[in-house]
């Protein structure tokens, strides 16, 4: 149950004064329901209003605070002019004019012989000063000093800066003190202020340093959030590794005939990753463990390798992928292997249908299929496992958390493997990741040719297909791809296909297309044509992006490269260089190019490590976009921001580390205060965790 102290926050924002069902709904939008969200809603600029000049000083185009006189009201003449009001100090007049004005309520607003505090642009018009609708009025009684410099949030159509400003301070206001959590030594060191201190400062910013993410208030305050995203974290984590699960010896006979048959020797960080599965496996606590590695790094192999384990003691092992393709490439790689060792594997996706379903659901469900391949349909309630003891879940990015545990769910305390071909950095790995182990594949297969990656002008297209009809007499196949045009499947395939054409007129009979608009079934027979070398050049958009294991292409051309992401062109590349042969990647850009487009073109051409790649796209892009919401499966963080803060995430993670090792179940004061906070964060499952624990 949340702690009292946290009700004001958690109350529904129309419980502020001035708040109603009307602004509630805009303030939802851009912040949410809950005073609390007002609170985290930070101002991103500030208009300073401390300028008090007299009238005489008093600069045209620049915000004014004055105390004046008012002197008279001079209605219009018509009503095409405005109402004015003079007003005055020792110094001289100016007038302050309105537009469409009600004069009652003008009257009210500034009665002549009253002083007011006006504050707002001045200007000047036929020589006269003169303020058009000024920002504020108001009497000397009522003027706050906090006026003198606004903070400036983020909007949305409808909400007034003003409204939105009173509801903040109103949220603020009935910010409770909370008992402190972070350590004096920690604070002290740091000058970190109190919570509700740093949240009176990050909302009453007096210069543009302190809307900066390094500001002491700022960095309190995201600190407080990574610190809750972290304790939570390691709290489902120590449970779950708590969690018994069947132990699997490993190493036995199937896993030695599987690794007999491979036609290679495995690297020393397969060696290494295989090793780390082994003992989870073994250790009669469930497996929770990301093995992020490269396209072609032989991450699928080393999955199956563990699948042996699990199979050999009579369970099952499915391994799910986020697309058919890639779910039909798995079941390639893996057939192959589990055939030569007398293993049945099932696949199933949207596409097995009626009977043939009804009995791949059978073999499922007695077990007689001891590895199941497949896309979400995996998740269906139709969906019986006998005995599932290991999930693998492939591009893990694609699938939230929420369906991570969703998969493990269906069997007794399943272990989980979840593999990634997008490394993301380190700084990143522990908010995305930070209950799962890692094991990492960095080196590539051995005989593996660097790819020689190049960036060639688009107006020099004719002078790339013609340097292809070179390359396909040499026996090359040639990925072609098309640009995202926009979010648009239509928009992009008829790209495609005006590429489709042109090449297939160049190279009659030896062009195939893919794009997303073609069915399943047609897809799979272009990529099978391709393949096979039925067809040596293959156009498609983005559809290729994963999955797809054909060794003999050797060239990728990727079009428009600059309106790609560096994650993306990466793993473009990657459908390249898996042979023995030498691969050659042209990135085709419009020129002129701006900055970060060029540095990413200049990146790919100078690495091809995906976690350097990484740590480029992460310095290009910033936290946020690398690690967006749905594909990285968290809550976004609204204080923290990694590209500024990333040292403040390694700092949080020891803390909470710290903090479990000196009081697990949060009993101490200091750890009812952590409660709190991650109660404050809505971490609340976690606390459920410690509770049942
Ligand atoms: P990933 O899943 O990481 O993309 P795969 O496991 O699909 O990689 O392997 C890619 C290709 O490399 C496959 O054809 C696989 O058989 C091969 N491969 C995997 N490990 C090795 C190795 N150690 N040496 C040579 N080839 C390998
Ligand atoms: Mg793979």
């Amino acid at each position: 149950m949340r702690p009292e102290i946290l009700y004001p926050l958690f109350a529904p924002v129309t419980a502020l004064p001035g708040v109603g069902a009307r602004v509630a709904k805009l303030i939802e939008k851009v912040a949410g329901p809950l005073v609390v969200d007002l609170c985290w809603h930070i101002p991103t600029g500030l208009i300073d209003r401390r300028f008090r000049p007299k009238v005489s000083e008093a600069e045209p185009g620049r915000i004014a605070t004055l105390t004046l006189q008012v002197e008279a009201h001079l209605p219009p003449s018509a009503r095409r002019f405005p109402y004015r009001v003079r007003c005055a100090d020792e110094t001289g007049f100016l007038h302050l004019v309105f537009f469409h004005a009600r004069p009652d309520y003008l009257m009210k607003l500034l009665p002549p012989g009253s002083t007011r505090i006006v504050s707002g642009t001045l200007e000047t018009f036929h020589g006269e000063r003169q303020i058009t609708h000024p920002d504020h009025v108001v009497p000397p009684e009522e003027f706050d000093e906090r006026m003198t410099v606004e903070p400036v949030y983020p909007l949305t159509a409808g909400l007034s800066p003003k409204v939105l400003r009173r509801a903040i301070m109103a949220a603020i206001d009935r910010a409770p003190e909370l008992p402190e959590w972070i350590d004096g030594s920690i604070r002290s060191g740091r000058r970190w202020p109190s919570w509700r201190e740093a949240l009176s400062r990050v909302h009453a910013p007096n210069s543009s340093d302190d809307l900066l993410p390094e500001s002491s208030a700022r960095m309190r305050l995201a600190f407080d959030e990574l610190v809750a995203s972290q304790l939570a974290l390691a709290i489902i984590r120590a449970r779950q590794r708590r969690q018994a699960a069947r132990a699997f010896p490993s190493g036995g006979r199937l896993r030695q005939a599987a690794e007999a048959v491979l036609p290679f020797q495995l690297t020393r960080s397969q060696r290494q990753a295989l090793a780390e599965f082994a003992g989870d496996l073994a250790s009669g606590k469930r497996m929770l463990r990301l093995l992020q590695g490269d396209v072609g790094s032989g991450k699928t192999v080393v999955a199956f390798l563990a699948m042996a384990d699990v199979i050999e003691a009579g369970a099952q092992a499915a391994l799910m992928a986020p697309t058919e393709i890639l779910a039909r490439q798995h079941l390639f790689t893996i057939e192959r292997l589990a055939s030569a060792v007398g293993i049945e594997v099932a696949l199933l996706t949207g596409r097995e249908k009626g009977k043939s379903r009804r009995e791949i659901l059978a073999r499922i469900a007695d077990g007689s299929a001891r590895v199941v391949v497949g896309t979400h349909a995996l998740f269906q309630d139709e969906v019986v496992f006998h005995d599932l003891a290991l999930a693998v879940v492939d591009e893990q990015h694609r699938f939230g958390v929420d369906q991570r545990v969703r998969l493990a769910e269906k069997g007794q305390r399943t272990h989980v493997l979840v593999m990634t071909a997008t490394p993301i950095p380190r700084t990143l790995t522990l908010t995305a990741y930070g209950d799962l182990d890692h094991s990492a594949l960095r080196e590539k297969p051995a005989g593996r040719q660097p790819i020689d990656t190049r960036t060639i002008p688009l107006s020099r297209i004719e002078e790339v297909v013609a340097s292809l009809s070179r390359a396909l007499e040499s026996g090359a196949r040639v990925y072609w791809v098309c640009p995202l045009v926009e979010e648009s499947e239509q928009v992009d395939a008829a790209a495609a296909e005006a590429r489709y054409r042109d090449l297939a007129a160049r190279f009659p009979g030896r062009v195939g297309l893919v794009h997303g608009r073609l069915k399943a079934a047609e897809k799979d027979a272009v990529m099978a044509a391709f393949a096979a070398g039925e067809i040596e050049i293959l156009v498609s958009t983005t559809v290729i992006e994963v999955g797809v294991d054909v060794p003999e292409a050797t060239v990728m051309v990727i079009e428009h490269a600059e309106r790609f992401g560096l994650a993306q062109l990466h793993q473009l590349r990657g459908r390249v260089g898996r042979g023995a042969w030498r691969s050659t990647c042209l990135l085709l850009y419009a020129a002129p190019l701006n900055d970060t487009a060029r540095a990413r073109l200049d990146t790919m051409r100078r690495t091809d490590d995906g976690f350097t790649i990484a740590e480029e796209d992460l310095r290009l892009r910033g936290a946020g976009e690398v690690l967006g919401t749905r594909q990285s499966g968290l809550p976004a963080m609204r204080l923290a921001d990694l590209t500024h803060h990333a040292d403040l995430l390694a700092d949080a993670q020891q803390f909470a580390k710290l903090v479990l090792e000196r009081d697990p179940d949060l009993t101490s004061p200091q750890g009812e205060a952590l409660k709190t906070l991650l109660y404050l964060f809505g971490r609340d499952a976690a606390i459920r965790y410690i509770r049942s624990g």
